[in-house]
């Protein structure tokens, strides 16, 4: 591993000066935050990630969750995944989210991974995390041996010419169907992005994953009061039942009067090159009946656009399974 500075910032202003020196955002940038360091250490063994600074953000006041006065909950950065995951509220309120967590890692990653770094942890495929490869996320221009290769737990959806990289997170997909939003403070002042909108595409630029700018340091993520009634379940589907990541995954949030779907509320992991919202199958779910011709109809909406690659077209009908299973068992609930 090459060698870094180590720095502990007295206070957020301290940590945003020192990281809007940098020239780009985040992700491959020279100064870097660090929350529980399961990604970042973890790239820098591999010199995959390769910062000559390394910010210590875990003395910040970002390690609480608090009611908001809305009736919503505010989640700090810092927060370990496991305190987010056992929290009584979350666990009443947004089981989605505690059962996504739960179902993400080990017990001991869990403990460390902060929501921050959780939000920004990056894709799993095995080009990407060898720098004998050439590989257009970590070296833009350089390609992407993927499309071709080795490409059976990648995208299916949102995928580039120029990358198809999944997104690895669990607890993104939740925040996804939860309509959580983002709070960032950086060089130019505070603003919130809805989470649908923070993370990109990859298109032509797959080395930019979300839209933080050099400096911006993810202080909260909040999410809208819950939603009356609601069912909730996260369900994941791997090649083995712990500390894997997930081939598909869903995150279902429905409400249900009368027999028929009121509300539905759909995301997916596993599957898109981000934390994948599905605006297709909620619409065949909202006002129909609650039962599995429903069901499976979602499930081909929301692989409607999917498009495989060499070795992962098995995607497509596990990710229809995966949904239509979850809404069965939601329902049921
Ligand atoms: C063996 C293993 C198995 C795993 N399995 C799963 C799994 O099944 N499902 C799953 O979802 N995840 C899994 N993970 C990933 C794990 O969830 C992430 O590594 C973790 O959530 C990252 O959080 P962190 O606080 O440790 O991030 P860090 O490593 O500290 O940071 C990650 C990135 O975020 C940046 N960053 C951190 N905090 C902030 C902030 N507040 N503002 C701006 N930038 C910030 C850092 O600079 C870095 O780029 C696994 C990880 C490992 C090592
Ligand atoms: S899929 Fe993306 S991360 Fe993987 S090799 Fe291609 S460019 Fe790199």
């Amino acid at each position: 591993m090459h060698t870094f500075e180590f720095i502990r910032p007295p206070d957020p202003a301290a940590a945003i000066a020192a990281a809007a020196q940098s020239k780009t955002a985040q992700q491959g940038a020279d100064v870097r935050f660090m929350g529980g360091g399961t990604t970042l250490i973890d790239l820098m063994k591999l010199n995959v990630e390769t910062p000559n600074r390394v910010l210590d953000i875990n003395r910040l006041p970002f390690d609480k969750i608090e009611p908001m006065a809305d009736g919503g909950l505010k989640i700090g950065a810092t927060v370990r995944n496991s305190d987010l995951a056992y929290h009584a509220e979350v666990q009443r309120n947004y089981s989605v989210l505690s059962q996504a967590l739960l179902q993400g890692a080990s017990a001991q990653i869990r403990n460390m991974a902060t929501v921050g770094g959780n939000l920004l942890q990056r894709t799993r495929c095995v080009y990407f995390r060898d720098t004998a490869m050439p590989c257009n996320k970590r070296e833009p221009g350089s390609g992407c041996p993927a499309i071709t290769g080795h490409n059976r737990t990648l995208a299916i959806l949102g995928a580039s010419d120029h990358c198809i990289a999944t997104n690895p997170s669990d607890m993104c997909v939740a925040m996804a169907a939860l309509e959580a939003t983002v709070h960032i403070q950086g060089p130019k002042g505070t603003r919130s992005v809805a989470f649908g909108d923070f993370h990109l595409l990859p298109g032509n630029t797959p080395q930019r994953e979300t839209v933080l700018e050099p400096g911006d340091l993810i202080t909260h993520v909040t999410l809208p009061p819950p939603v009356s009634g609601s069912k909730q379940l996260y369900l994941k589907l791997r090649d083995r039942a712990s500390y894997e990541f997930a081939l598909a995954s869903t995150a279902v949030v429905l409400t249900i009067a009368g027999g028929n779907i009121r509300s539905a509320r759909i995301a997916l992991g596993g599957v898109g090159t981000k934390p994948w919202r599905s605006p297709e199958a909620e619409a065949a779910l909202t006002g129909k009946p609650a039962n599995d011709a429903t069901f499976r109809q979602a499930g081909e909406a929301a692989m409607q656009n999917a498009k495989a690659q060499t070795e992962n077209r098995f995607k497509i009908e596990l990710a229809k399974r995966c949904l239509t299973h979850a809404l069965r068992t939601a329902a049921a609930s």
